[in-house]
């Protein structure tokens, strides 16, 4: 059996049930083929045996009152997977679907993603099975001070920096730094995606979603095309989402869609912006909503999209922008985009697309920026705020856009060099996988068997 197979069949018999990793892992391994044949010193090392395995899990018990005075109990999640180059960092999720396998998946691409940016930081992620949706304010502070009771003796400004995610905004940052100040006795930079009145980066907000597009604009570029003028479809409406659909509209191009987990609005003039902000992140409100406001707007509930398809791909576009979640783009919805005449997808979700659909987009040689290097915006991003907070310096707007442009363009260089340098030019899965892999494996190999 090849070598990369035998370690993918041992992580299945270690770590039973967590098809979400195996997923993320697989994809991992089968591109360091190449990387592996042509540098024995990895095998040697059992870099890949060490780097599949997390250098700590924590789980934990998270308690918590709820407004009718009923105890709650969810768990609570951190894995501090590579720490080679840098602190653990990486955000912090709250949504039902969360388990160890989820968690597991999104700490493994957080990896290879922090080592694409080019920044001294390494790979980690958490959260909880909590569902904020439907909580009052006070309960998601109860559970955020909760949450944090067990998290805080595990971080640090040096050690571990969490991050928002699905679920976790400025608000629930806000109340989890709170009550890491109250228990560490320290005001330090701890948490990352924190307001601009106490320690914020300007610009991290939209650090993801602007990334996303900044990665598009490049992987086109290359191909002598620009988004402007061109129709687009994006997924989600939350944080990513969002900030896409604003860059989209910077650049001139004219995003069409938006979704959440009941169904999408398609609006075919452009998404009204300010609308959205105002339903997402003031009003809180589901986007059935949207259409009243917008008449002629449609909107689609996820039971009416064709069988088997995420509605959101059924619309032609030149180029997708998936947002929500992962696995919400399959084979049948890459084939739509596909016959439809999309030539650009850029993931600023993490693996929102299966292996299938993945496996068709690189054989198609369209432009497809995948997550791990489309969406690394946002983690970039949150070093510029740690450097910000540990040098005590505020940088502007402006500043921090131009840095995170010129991060956005050297990883989609790093990853385009990659895949060229092992024949495949527009294999960018490849080329990102190996770049960030060969950062991380050769600080460990240098840092010695810790
Ligand atoms: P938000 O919570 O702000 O928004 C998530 C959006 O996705 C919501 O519209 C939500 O709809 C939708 N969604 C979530 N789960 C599902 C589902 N199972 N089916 C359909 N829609 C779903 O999260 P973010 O925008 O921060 O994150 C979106 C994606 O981007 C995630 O994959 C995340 O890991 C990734 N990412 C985020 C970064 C960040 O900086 N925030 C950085 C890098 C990657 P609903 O409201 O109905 O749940």
């Amino acid at each position: 059996m090849p070598y990369v197979k035998e370690v993918f069949e041992y992580l299945k018999r270690s770590s039973p049930s967590q098809k979400e990793f195996y997923q993320a892992a697989e994809e991992v391994l089968e591109s360091l083929r190449p990387l592996m044949e042509k540098y024995p010193k990895y095998r040697e090392h059992k870099i890949i045996e060490r780097i599949v395995e997390p250098e700590r899990q924590i789980l934990f018990r998270v308690n918590w009152v709820d407004d009718n005075g009923v105890i709650q109990v969810n768990k609570g999640y951190r894995i501090e997977f590579n720490s080679a180059l840098g602190p653990y960092k990486g955000g912090l999720r709250f949504h039902p679907s969360v388990n160890a396998g989820v968690i597991k998946f999104l700490g493994f691409e957080q990896i290879f993603k922090n080592s694409l940016t080019g920044l001294q930081i390494g790979g980690g992620k958490g959260g909880s099975d909590f569902n904020p949706k439907g909580k009052s304010n006070n309960e998601i502070m109860r559970f955020c001070q909760a949450f944090m009771s067990e998290l805080f003796r595990h971080i640090g400004a040096n050690t571990d920096v969490p991050a928002g995610d699905i679920g976790v905004g400025g608000r629930e940052i806000g109340y989890m730094f709170g009550m890491y100040k109250k228990l560490a006795n320290k005001y330090e930079g701890v948490l990352t995606g924190k307001s601009l009145k106490w320690g914020g980066s300007l610009a991290r907000t939209e650090a993801t979603g602007y990334g996303a597009v900044y990665f598009a604009k490049y992987m086109l570029e290359d191909r002598g095309e620009t988004l402007e003028g061109k129709k687009c479809v994006v997924s989600g409406s939350g944080n990513v989402s969002i900030y896409t659909i604003e860059k989209l509209y910077h650049l001139g191009a004219i995003p069409i869609t938006c979704s959440d987990s009941n169904g999408m609005i398609h609006d075919e003039d452009g998404i009204d912006l300010e609308l959205l902000k105002d339903l997402k992140e003031v009003r809180r409100e589901r986007l059935t909503e949207y259409v009243k406001h917008r008449p002629n707007a449609k909107y689609t509930p996820i039971e009416e999209y064709p069988e088997d398809c995420n509605g959101v791909y059924t619309i032609p576009c030149y180029a997708a922008f998936p947002s929500a979640t992962q696995n919400e783009l399959n084979l049948n919805d890459a084939k739509n985009l596909l016959a439809n005449g999309c030539v650009c997808i850029s993931e600023g979700a993490n693996m929102p697309s299966t292996p299938e659909a993945v496996d068709l987009f690189v054989e198609s040689k369209i432009s497809y920026g995948p997550g791990k290097a489309a969406n690394a915006g946002g983690v970039a991003t949150s070093q510029l705020e740690m450097a910000q907070n540990a040098s005590m310096v505020n940088w502007t707007f402006e500043e921090v856009d131009t840095k995170l442009a010129q991060i956005m363009k050297n990883i989609y260089t790093s990853a385009s060099t990659t895949a060229a340098e092992f024949g495949e030019p527009t294999n960018l899965v490849l080329g990102a996988n190996i770049a960030g892999f060969r950062k991380v494996a050769d600080a460990m190999i240098e840092q010695g068997l810790v």
